[in-house]
């Protein structure tokens, strides 16, 4: 069964791979007939837009041109979906519960087993408290969809059996780490009955320290439907004990959990309410 099915917004998005085969092959054929200057020049453009189609759509999840993404819900009047990727973290993510918390807004959680591993308490505060988990692979090891089907498929699967057996959820949602995705990303979430997340607005919190950059981004891009990319963890491949204290100023979450006040203030004035991923896509919005 195809999961993706009737889910609005969910599918290719901003580049059709049929237009580029097309282009490619009619300018090929140009190419043979015709040994003109100009069709030698439209061979040459047509090669380097298939390249750049490729390179495009690996490292930017919007294009994708190798499988269905859901990067925003369409037909959305008063609900978004926030994201918080890379923890749970011993020293955030709890934070990042209160501010939720106290604006009554729910959240999707894109947690990395090894993280999960060493913070069972956390993952069990977030699912008490009605938030969604999902699955951001087991090492979260940052160039793991340019590596083989079978790799891709050992993270995904790795993350899953431990949130399944060991907190007794099934996640629906895959997020790659760094959102770079390939043909072997999407074969290995259609094996486990995954569906590929992205996002339509970026807080970029993993560069900016100042929490008014990141509300300033966010709240720029922000409107119904929209799904919200923010950290609540680090990527750093330290496992989860006391080391982890000690990461630099440079991973540091606080300024995320600064601007996710100001962000939910901002959402309460324009009426938008945040609600987890598969509320947005499976839940009728009520008004
Ligand atoms: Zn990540």
């Amino acid at each position: 069964m195809d999961r993706s099915a009737g889910i609005p917004g969910y599918g290719y998005r901003s580049l059709c791979p049929v237009v580029f085969v097309i282009l490619f092959i009619l300018t090929v054929l140009a190419g043979l007939f015709d040994r003109s200057e100009g069709a030698r020049f439209l061979v040459l453009l047509s090669l380097v837009l298939l390249v750049h189609w490729w390179v495009l759509g690996i490292f930017w999840i919007r294009a994708a041109p190798f499988g269905g993404v859901l990067c925003r819900v369409s037909g959305e009047t008063n609900r978004m979906a926030l994201t918080f990727d890379d923890g749970p973290h011993p020293d955030y993510t709890g934070a990042v519960l209160d501010v939720l918390a106290r604006y009554g807004a729910r959240a999707t959680f894109f947690v990395s087993g090894r993280m999960a591993e060493g913070c069972p308490d956390i993952i069990e505060r977030i699912i008490a408290e009605g938030h969604e988990i999902a699955n951001h692979s087991m090492h979260h090891r940052h160039l793991i969809s340019l590596r083989p089907f079978r790799e891709q498929l050992w993270e995904m699967e790795a993350c899953q059996r431990l949130l399944t057996e060991r907190f007794g959820v099934i996640p629906r949602w895959y997020r790659p780490p760094m959102g770079y995705t390939t043909r072997g990303t999407f074969r290995a979430a259609r094996r486990l009955g995954l569906l590929v997340a992205g996002w339509d607005v970026k807080g970029w919190d993993t560069f900016f320290s100042d929490p008014r950059r990141i509300v300033r981004h966010v709240c720029r891009r922000m409107r119904p439907g929209s799904i919200v990319l923010l950290h609540d963890g680090t990527s750093l491949k330290k496992p989860p004990d006391g080391d982890m204290v000690k990461i630099s100023a440079k991973f540091h979450r606080n300024a995320t959990i600064a601007a996710l006040d100001v962000i939910l203030n901002v959402c309460a004035e324009r009426g938008l309410t945040s609600v987890t991923l598969s509320e947005l896509v499976y839940e009728k919005d009520t008004g």
